[in-house]
């Protein structure tokens, strides 16, 4: 629910609105757009807008049918949200390309492919330091030394990084080093994790998860953006299908789909997404057409 304010609404009228919804059990988010203030409750009953409706300093009352409420459309329909990570915009008028390895492995691998990703035109460099892997087996990442490591090669690139954080309590060391926090497919869903970047500063890259639906990795950006953190781009990475002649099956179809739904950017990874090196570039032209604002593309 949005209750939209009158010009002439009171500090002393503002704070009874905000109260009444808190005392519901609700949270209130006072905003302004297009020189209006207005007063988000997300999660309201019909009977708090009937009541909100009437109060001193309230206009209108409009209901919202997502439960995303403050990443749909519905609350911006205006404008699209433009998410800055150092001089790099994701949602404006330039696609961002991400691009850089799988996983942080030694120092030399590190800057040589930066220094390779930065002449090719990338404007964010990826690479993971903490890995979600399937098997306890598999090579874990560097950790800290991997973030130092990603750290460097940015700063002597100029590129700023984006990394993976995979546990609540690894959020603040990853921030201090990364510009933009990655939560991964296999975590879209870890609501612990989404509320403990969504009391961080950074700007977050959220991948829809292998078997999520689109409205699920709305829900999930939901969470970090009611956890305060705004700056949230959504990623379409594949999905698990009957089919394994590819890693996995790249959702085109939720890139237009989240553009139509979401003023959060929307941005690609045809590397996991198809995981067959030969077809990634035709995967990526395929989600720039679709709209996106960006592609993650790994590189080794
Ligand atoms: C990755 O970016 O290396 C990664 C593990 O991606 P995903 O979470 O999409 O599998
Ligand atoms: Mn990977």
């Amino acid at each position: 629910m949005i209750a939209l304010l009158t010009p002439s609404c009171s500090l002393s009228e503002k704070a009874r609105i905000i109260d009444a919804i808190e005392r519901s059990g609700l949270r209130a988010h006072l905003d302004r757009i297009d020189g209006r203030e207005r007063i988000g409750a997300p999660g309201a009953n019909s009977d708090l807008a009937r009541a909100l409706a009437s109060f001193p300093g309230v206009d209108e009352v409009h209901a919202q049918k997502n439960a995303y409420a403050r990443v749909s459309r519905e609350s911006e329909p205006q404008s699209r949200t433009r998410v800055r990570v150092g001089d790099v915009v994701f949602g404006g008028r330039d696609i961002v390309v991400a691009a850089g390895p799988c996983a942080v492995e030694t120092e030399d691998q590190i800057h040589e492919t930066a220094g390779i990703v930065a002449g090719l035109g990338a404007t964010v460099l990826r690479g993971g330091a903490f890995k979600p892997r399937t098997s306890p087996y598999s090579f874990q990442g560097l950790g800290q030394q991997g973030l130092e490591l990603l750290r460097a090669a940015g700063d002597r690139t100029g590129l700023p990084v984006v990394t993976e954080v995979v546990s609540p309590n690894e959020v603040e060391v990853v921030a201090e080093y990364a510009d933009m926090l990655q939560v991964g497919a296999r975590n879209m869903q870890n609501f612990s994790l989404l509320r403990a970047v969504g009391e961080s500063q950074k700007p977050v890259w959220l991948k829809r998860g292998m078997m999520s639906t689109v409205k699920e990795l709305l829900l999930a950006a939901e969470y970090v953006v009611d956890a305060g953190n705004p700056d949230v781009v959504l990623c379409e990475r594949g999905i698990r299908s009957f089919d394994q002649s590819t890693r996995n099956t790249f959702d085109v179809n939720a890139i237009p789909l989240l553009k139509r739904e979401t003023h959060l950017p929307v941005v690609a990874d045809p590397s996991h997404g198809c995981g067959v090196r030969d077809l990634v570039p035709h995967v990526a032209r395929a989600a720039i057409a679709a709209g996106a604002d960006g592609l993650m593309v790994e590189v080794h």
